[in-house]
Parts: C-alpha cells; structure tokens; sequence
C-alpha cells in the first residue's frame, strides 16, 4: 500500500530537558506505548505522572511564578516564544512525521499542523510585549488604571486530534500573558506533545517550572489538575460532555475555565455557488484528518434544486479518495487514531443506516488487507436520514458526511441552528446580501463564507451553545489568560 517516505521508523523516547534545575517532564511510574494507527508498530513510550508529580509541577509553577521575573516581563517572553517557534521551523520534518507517525494524518497535513503551530506561537511573542491596560481620569484628582495580569498556573489539557496546534493554541498565549503552565496531553498522543514543549523547554531564559508537562489518564491526572487548589485555570479542548464534567469539577474551587468542545457544523450550499469549489469544500470539510476534526462540516445541506447532482458528484469524488498510511506521500485521507475510535465511527454508520438511510459512499470499516493492521473507515456519505437521526445531531469525529436538502434560506437557518452544538459553519453561494444575512442568522463561533477550515492565528475561534465557553487565539484568546485589576489613585484629602 505505501511507499515509506521516512525509514526506517524508530520508537522515540522522551527528551530528559532541564531547566535552572528544574525537570520539565514530570513523570515517574508507568510506562504509557503509543502505536501507529495505520500500521500497529509501536511509536513512542513515555513515564506517565503520580499524582504527587502532579503536586510538584504545581509547586514549582507556583513558586516560578512568584518569585522570576517573567510575570513582568513581556520583552523576555517574547524573545523566549520567539526563539521557540525558530527551533520548531528548524525541526518541522521531525515533528511533522512524528506527528504523522502518532496521530495517523497525512505527512501533508501534519506540515501544515508544524507550520499552523508556529505561526501562532509567532503571533503571541509578538502580542506579549504589548498587553496594554488602561488609564482614565475619573474626577478632579482621581485616576484609575486597569492592568491585564497573568492569572497564575495555567493547566492545559488538551485532545490528541490536532495534539500540537491544540496545545501550542493555549500554551503559546499563556505564557505570552505571563502565566505558569502545565500541559496534560491527550494519552493517545503524548510524544509529538512532549517533543515539541520539550524544545521551548530547552531555552536557558526560560525560568525553570514555568513550564511543565505531566502525562496519564485524564481521569487521574487530569482530574488532579482541574481540582489543585494550586491551578488558577484550566484552558480545556476535548469532547463536550468532558468539558462540562470538567467546568463542574472547577467550580469546587471557582477556577475560570477555557472550554474548547465538540461540534456538528453545518455546511451549506446555495444553487448560485460556484459548485465545484462548494464540491471541493465539502469534500475537504468532512474527510480532511478523516473527519475527526472539531470544526468537521458534518452535515451537509444543499439547495433542493442542486442537490441530486451535487450529491452524486461528491460521492464520485468520496469513493475516489485515497485512503492510507498517512506516511505515504499518496495518502489523501489516513485512519481513525484508535481501535475504539473506529468502532464508534462505524456504529454512527449502522444508526444511519437503521434509520433509514442511504450510503451513496462509503459504509464503515476497511478491515482487508492492506487496511487490516490500522483502523480505516472509509469516506462515507448518508442521505435521506430522518430529521429524528441521531447521525443528524451527535458527533461523530469520524469520515462520515450526512446530507439534508433545503428549499429555503429559513429551512437552511432552522437545519443549521438545530443541533445543541454551534461551533462552525459553511456558506457557498454567490449571493453577498444573502452571505451577511444567513451569516448573521446561524448560532456558530466561526461562520465561512466560500471557504472552510482556514484558521489564523489574529482570528478569534470558539463555540456557542454546548461547543464552548470562551474564545481562542487572536487578542481575545490571549486575554483569556489574564485577570483585569483597576489600581484608583485620590489625591483628595478628605474621602467623606
Ligand atoms: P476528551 O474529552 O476525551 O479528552 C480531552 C482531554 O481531556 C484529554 O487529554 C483527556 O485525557 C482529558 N480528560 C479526559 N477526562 C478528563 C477529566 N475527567 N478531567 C480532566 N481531563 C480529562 O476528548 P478527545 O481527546 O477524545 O478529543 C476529541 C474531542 O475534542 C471531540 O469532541 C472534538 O470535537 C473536541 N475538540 C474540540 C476542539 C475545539 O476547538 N472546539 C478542537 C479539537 C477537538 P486522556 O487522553 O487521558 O483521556
């Protein structure tokens, strides 16, 4: 099936960075394996976290925190991020195939994931030195400042289907604002994580404990972290029903949360799109990093005039995917990251099915040779479910598109908005009144217009409804990361 463009593949183990001191892998018991999800062969092994390792990271980012000078210093954190995104440029093949390696995605993709990464550690280094508060005259001889300072300890914990961009989203506008950190990786994928902290990690500016990582099961070690008394935030991405357990455990101790979750986009194409990009843009907004995408465009509704033809013609263009070794330079579409992450896949596909659905494309596992060492599904397309589907509604993080029609922009308002999710959304039509009207209509963080799954790092992301709480990236991700204090200055003498 491939032509390896990297051999021969070795097993990595986790870089041993000290910083003033300070191990910025804290881990000390189990050993944890990660497997190639195209092929079983064993990626990675890495030490997972006590629950004291846990305690200890948070000491340490404590007393980091209190006692360098990071906090103050914007011009320090920006050389230091700067210097960071160098080291990742000078290292994105090694990155990009340990990515590929760990997390199943195209090589292809996993570049842009290294390349994604850095621009935003870029973006930050830059935004560090200029968190400007504010200052205003309040009366005769009375002065309030506002001042953004950093929130303390910052724990990140983070999903392993982009595990690098995900992380560096948090992490890189964290430390920019001054904090503390601690990265929980996903357990699926640890060692791309591990890889590329571990090169900020190595920056002799960088006060030890400032940064720390610890590895293990969400419901240990990351559980540990949302409830230390010692973490001021949780900057949290993962499933829905994860971050509201995950917000509830917070609320024990009021700690501020960041919640990154899940979604059920909607795509919609008007009759008036240029239909082969709208084609394309299907195509891409469902099976790109085999659907497990949080912005996915996962249910596709299509104009009731256009929708036959659209429809065969993507499910040409579905069965015609290349599916495989995401180091294949071939591969289109690569596996599922797990064993279990197929099944649940696959089970969506029989609900839909059951349901009364019709498979224009696809319809489940690829479990023949030369797919039967990973775990492929192939690129699936659904039509006529039933509005009750719960292929309609549920995420389902894998390549398998639903597809609705419409007759009218209201019905395309009412399909779109109908799901508890409101994280992303597609418009395709040549109609700009019609483009700012549906793109004021429909309930989603991020709406594109002729486009999908572009991401910058200026641009705010984030979910409405059960999709999230808070923003990422751009200015308004960075000041998550900080608390507003007003100093108020009287020179008046009498304060009666
Ligand atoms: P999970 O919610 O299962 O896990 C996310 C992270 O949380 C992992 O590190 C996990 O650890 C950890 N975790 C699990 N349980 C707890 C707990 N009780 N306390 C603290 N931490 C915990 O998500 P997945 O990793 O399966 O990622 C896929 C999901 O992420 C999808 O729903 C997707 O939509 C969403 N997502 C959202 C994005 C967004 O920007 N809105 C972006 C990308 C993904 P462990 O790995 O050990 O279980």
């Amino acid at each position: 099936m491939t032509t390896l463009a990297f051999a021969p593949r070795r097993a990595w183990t986790p870089p041993r960075i000290t910083s003033h001191g300070h191990e910025f892998l804290r881990v000390s018991t189990d050993v944890l394996a990660t497997h190639d999800p195209a092929t079983g062969e064993l990626v990675a092994t890495i030490e997972t976290s006590t629950l004291s390792d846990v305690d200890d990271a948070v000491d340490r980012a404590h007393d980091s925190f209190a006692r360098s000078s990071w906090r103050n210093d914007g011009a320090l954190r920006s050389r230091v991020l700067f210097r960071w995104a160098e080291r990742m440029r000078t290292n994105v093949d090694e990155l990009a195939e340990l990515l590929t390696r760990e997390q199943g995605k195209t090589l292809a993709q996993a570049r842009g994931e290294v390349h994604s990464s850095i621009n935003m550690i870029e973006f930050n280094a830059g935004q560090a030195r200029a968190i400007y508060g504010r200052a205003i005259a309040l009366s005769d001889g009375v002065h309030g400042v506002v001042l953004r300072e950093p929130m303390g300890v910052v724990a990140a914990i983070t999903p392993w289907n982009y595990p690098l961009n995900l992380t560096i989203r948090a992490v890189a506008p964290a430390l920019a604002a001054g904090n503390s950190v601690i990265v929980k990786p996903a357990s699926l994928t640890p060692a791309i994580v591990v890889h590329a902290l571990s090169l900020l990690a190595a920056d002799h500016d960088l006060p030890g404990g400032i940064l720390s990582a610890v590895v293990g099961s969400g419901a240990t070690v990351g559980d540990r972290l949302v409830g230390h008394d010692g973490v001021q935030m949780i900057a949290f991405t993962g499933e829905s029903k994860t971050g509201i357990d995950v917000m509830k455990r917070a609320a024990d101790g009021l700690k501020k949360v960041s919640l990154e979750l899940g979604g059920k986009s909607p795509n919609i194409v008007f009759a008036d799109a240029n239909v082969d990009k709208a084609l394309a843009g299907a195509e891409n907004a469902i099976f790109s990093a085999a659907g497990q995408i949080c912005t996915a465009g996962s249910r596709l509704l299509v104009e009731e005039s256009m929708h036959d033809e659209f429809v065969t013609r993507l499910a040409e263009r579905a069965s015609a995917l290349r599916v495989g070794d995401g180091l294949d330079p071939q591969t289109q579409m690569g596996p599922l990251i797990s064993a279990a992450q197929k099944r649940a896949v696959c089970e969506y596909i029989e609900i839909g099915k059951a349901d009364g659905g019709t498979l224009v494309a696809g319809g489940g596992d690829l479990n023949v040779a030369p797919y039967d060492k990973g775990h492929f599904v192939a690129p699936t397309v659904v039509t006529g479910l039933p509005s009750g589907s719960r292929l309609l509604s549920e995420e389902v993080f894998g390549p398998v598109l639903a597809v609705q029609s419409f007759a009218s922009e209201d019905e395309a308002v009412a399909l779109a908005n109908g799901t508890d999710f409101g994280l992303a959304c597609g418009l395709w039509t040549s109609n700009l009144d019609r483009a700012w009207r549906m793109g004021r209509a429909i309930e989603a963080g991020t709406i594109w217009i002729n486009t999908y799954h572009h991401f910058y790092a200026e641009m705010e992301v984030g979910g409405f409804k059960r999709s999230g709480v808070g923003r990422q990236q751009g200015m308004e991700g960075l000041l998550e990361f900080t608390e507003t204090k007003h100093l108020n200055f009287d020179s008046n003498i009498s304060l009666w």
